[in-house]
């Protein structure tokens, strides 16, 4: 067993002058540099009282130095505690007050709204996008490692707050480390490969997929600090490899430089975090001969399961099969039953990838394990004819009629086909009679006008009379999270009181 911490030491070692990071600008940084830094922050943390199995928490923007902070707490046993950098006030105080970080690192312009937290217990540092704050000050230099075993937790992340308060799922170096080396063979990835990488390093995708990767391979990544659709299809020809969300894509297919040609060098799309629409998967391969390759993740887990990398087709509108070593069950959801292939269930997973616990949650950790080690992971889905499994919605937004399960799903499948709709969300609102009843929410296409009985009398044909929305609302944009995750929490709320 090797921890992500040590696989990049190795990489140091071996190819101490290569570039693991190349900036907009051009600036290259090496495996070599970046370890420096590493150690000169391990320093400073050190120096901070971090001590095995203290929290660091970082919001910062994205810049090389937090991935070297990230690295150098791994180094001293520190548990790594990345913060969306859209948090604010509120948001913050419960962050802090639940992980009670030993320190945490913030942008130099955050400094003023963390200085009433400082005191004993916490040390606020500040870090830069521009090789500034004080986490870089001083020169000192650590280069002891603690070395961890796979059960040491090696950082807390927050759940997206998809559907409700977010969570903190305590991962192990086992669960990183294995998860990375999984994603490794599974999609080939080496030290030749280009990554893309244009995702926040606060989640699971950018942070444990991107970055893990790149780091434990060997391998080099275009460090953006944010999507821009230019700046990416720009960088296809000099790249192997990109890892996105859904919204890359959907925002690629739109731009005409999206050729081909300048795909030649490119060998591997990945889509993950949320659906991918089986419409842009096969727009996309029209336009690049590429297929996205799409999978299935949760910040509980890391990875689950994966399209083919080249056995087999990547079927859109589904996530694949598990990835080595993590098996995939559906079973029912009262009962705990596994359902025959083909029947719709709750999503079960177990495997050396799956987290140890949330936070200071022993009862809702207990509550979502099965006695045999299943994580429940409150997803639905079934597994199709080819083995491949496809994620139906999450079980908190089933809705139930008159005594009948609706999958959202469906009926935004049927909505977005439509030319005047550019998407939808399906959700259950409170009804007198059915419990629950169908409201469909959608955003017009460029300069159309859905009209509610002509997109109702468009899908009636498809749908049971039960699953027909019993209104239709128009609205500008649906209300997102940073993650590009449709709320429907949220959504439900603005609408709890059409019918009631
Ligand atoms: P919270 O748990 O706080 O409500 P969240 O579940 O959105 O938030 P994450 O862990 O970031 O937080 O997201 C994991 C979820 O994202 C999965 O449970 C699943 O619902 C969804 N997801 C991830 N990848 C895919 C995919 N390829 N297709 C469909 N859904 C996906
Ligand atoms: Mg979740």
């Amino acid at each position: 067993f090797t921890t992500i911490y040590r696989s990049f030491a190795e990489q140091v070692e071996r190819q101490p002058d290569k570039a693991l990071f190349e900036l907009p600008d051009g600036r290259q940084i090496t495996y070599r540099e970046t370890a420096r830094t590493v150690g000169r922050i391990a320093a400073r943390l050190v120096a901070d009282g971090v001590t095995p199995g203290d929290r660091v928490a970082m919001q910062v923007d994205k810049s090389p130095e937090a991935i070297a902070l990230y690295l150098a707490t791994l180094q001293i046993g520190g548990v790594f505690l990345p913060l969306n950098t859209a948090y604010t006030g509120a948001e913050m105080e419960y962050f802090i007050g639940d992980a009670r970080p030993r320190v945490l690192v913030c942008s130099p312009e955050r400094r003023a709204d963390h200085a009433h937290r400082e005191g004993e217990d916490l040390v606020v540092e500040t870090l830069g996008t521009k090789g500034d704050g004080t986490l870089l000050e001083g020169d000192g230099r650590h280069d002891e490692v603690v070395d961890a075993s796979a059960d040491d937790p090696a950082a807390i992340l927050y759940t997206s707050g998809t559907t409700g308060r977010s969570k903190g799922a305590v991962l192990t170096h086992g669960n990183l480390a294995s998860n990375c080396q999984a994603l490794l063979e599974a999609w080939q990835f080496t030290d030749q490969d280009r990554l893309i990488h244009a995702l926040p390093i606060f989640h699971v995708h950018g942070l444990f997929v991107a970055a893990n990767m790149t780091l434990a391979a060997g391998a080099s990544m275009y460090y953006l600090p944010k999507f821009d659709v230019e700046t990416v299809v720009e960088l296809l020809p000099r790249a192997t490899v990109l890892m996105g969300v859904p919204t890359f894509y959907t925002r690629m297919v739109r731009n005409d430089r999206l050729t081909p040609e300048a795909c030649a060098s490119m060998r591997l799309f990945v889509s993950g975090s949320a659906p991918l629409l089986a419409s842009d998967h096969e727009t996309f391969e029209a336009r690049t001969g590429h297929a996205i390759l799409e999978r299935y993740g949760m910040t509980e887990t890391g990875m689950n399961t994966t399209n083919p990398y080249e056995d087999g087709p990547r079927k859109p509108g589904t996530v694949g099969k598990p990835l080595p070593g993590t098996e995939i069950r559906v079973v029912d959801g009262e009962t705990g039953q596994v359902l025959p292939d083909g029947e719709i269930g709750s999503i079960e997973v177990r495997g050396p990838n799956v987290f140890s616990g949330y936070w200071q949650l022993p009862e809702k950790t207990a509550a979502e394990f099965r006695a045999d080690g299943f994580f429940i992971t409150g997803d639905l889905g079934r597994i199709d004819e080819d083995g491949y499994l496809c994620i139906v919605g999450r079980g908190k937004d089933l809705v139930i009629s008159g005594g009948y399960n609706i999958y959202p799903k469906e009926i935004e499948a049927l909505l977005d086909a439509h030319p005047t709709v550019l998407e939808s969300a399906v959700i259950g609102v409170p009804h007198p009679d059915f419990g629950e009843t169908v409201v469909a929410v959608v955003v017009p296409a460029p300069g159309q006008e859905p009209q509610e009985t002509e997109l109702l009398k468009f899908i009636a044909g498809d749908l049971a009379r039960f699953k027909h929305p019993r209104a239709v609302r128009v609205v500008d944009a649906l209300p997102r999270n940073v993650m590009g995750k449709v709320q429907k929490a949220e959504l439900r709320k603005r609408y709890q009181d059409l019918f009631v």
